[in-house]
């Protein structure tokens, strides 16, 4: 039997959809699912194509979300095959997208067709919400759909995103949140001198020194449940009109927070300032919020996304919040209880990024079965 679902994968990982493009993936999903009694809404912000797809206008709402953008291909020669031409090879399809995400698109897909088909009278409504601003800024991407969504009052209860979640085996890991990201930019001033007559200068790259090494060794937390600790990491260290006689005038240092829901950003913000404080230093201070800490604690959602797993691939899954932050956090603030539950991860942004053959499949038969738990 010719399994639909990797086809689709083809049709999708054949259209060239570099972020924020979408080359036309949305409309090929928009057109499958007319047919089963999806209402098509295009959202357009700046150049960024999304689309939100609804059945019924009943709770609960159940949406899968995910991006049909993909990650550039890096250099061409060290493909095997050409990212853009779908490719089966030993039990793998090779292609840019394949495990993230267009499979999981695919999964969406078919699973919903087959779903409508069998239970036609099911009870609530399902929504697709996709997005081709995923994997870059990320600003008129989900969050804006999320944002007009909530403006007009439409409220998601359970939301499942398909980011390839899986670590070496499908449905083997599924995140339930994500660490928040926190950004800052400190520049430490001192006075620039002659390096023959320190007495004259002011180094500030020897005042920040014991800073950072007081930051980088302070137990911010000790995580939960849920969340490892936070941990605090220097990105980058320069300095400006640098040369080998001169002592700097300053320094400016760029670092990152991977937090949890433990310490907020608030909290973090203020403890830093008051280790500079305490160190006596002329500074400035730039903070970027990046992304806020979620999580879906356990309840229903969890549950039945873990039974379809167990039922489907006989393994039980291991809820995780690691890894980078994903569109799942434009979600949850919503109230929505969000997994992400994707493929194995091992490829993504790489060359020669491929999945299994058997994977799209398998994925649409876990979506089917969460489809069934939720909404009969
Ligand atoms: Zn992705």
């Amino acid at each position: 039997m010719q399994d639909i679902t990797l086809e689709l994968t083809k049709e999708l990982v054949a259209r060239p959809s570099i972020t924020p493009r979408d080359e036309g993936c949305q409309e090929i999903v928009a057109e499958t699912l007319s047919g089963v009694g999806f209402a098509a809404e295009s959202m357009c912000f700046g150049d960024v194509d999304n689309l939100w797809l609804r059945r019924n206008t009943v709770a609960p709402l159940l949406v899968f979300a995910g991006h049909t953008d993909v990650v550039p291909t890096g250099p061409l020669d060290k493909w095997r095959f050409d990212p853009f031409v779908p490719t089966e090879h030993d039990g793998y399809l090779y292609g840019r997208g394949a495990a993230d995400m267009k499979a999981s698109i695919a999964a969406f897909v078919t699973a919903v067709t087959r779903f409508i088909e069998a239970c036609p009278e099911h009870r609530g409504s399902i929504a697709l919400l996709l997005t081709s601003d995923e994997e870059g800024p990320a600003v008129d991407g989900t969050k804006k759909v999320v944002d007009k969504l909530s403006s007009r009052g439409e409220g998601i209860d359970y939301c499942i995103v398909g980011e390839p979640s899986s670590e070496l085996e499908l449905g083997d890991t599924i995140k339930i949140g994500r660490r928040g990201s926190l950004l800052g930019r400190l520049v430490i001033h001192g006075i620039r001198g002659h390096v023959a007559y320190p007495h004259q200068a002011d180094n500030p790259i020897h005042r920040c020194l014991p800073i950072l090494n007081q930051l980088a060794g302070t137990a911010w937390d000790e995580g939960s449940d849920e969340f490892p600790p936070t941990t605090f990491q220097v990105t980058d260290i320069t300095t400006v009109d640098s040369a080998e006689n001169v002592v700097p005038g300053e320094v400016c240092i760029n670092f990152n927070f991977r937090h949890s829901t433990v310490s907020t950003a608030d909290v973090l913000m203020a403890r830093v300032e008051e280790v500079l404080n305490e160190h006596n230093v002329r500074f400035e201070l730039e903070w970027k919020v990046s992304g806020s800490p979620f999580v879906t604690k356990n309840g229903q959602l969890i549950d039945i996304v873990s039974r379809a797993i167990a039922e489907e691939i006989g393994i039980n899954t291991v809820p995780s919040t690691s890894g980078g932050t994903s569109d799942g956090r434009f979600i949850a603030p919503t109230g929505a209880q969000v997994v992400e539950l994707g493929p194995v991860n091992k490829t993504i942004h790489k060359t020669n990024e491929c999945i299994a053959l058997e994977a799209p499949g398998q994925l649409s038969n876990i979506y089917y079965r969460i489809l069934v738990g939720l909404l009969t």
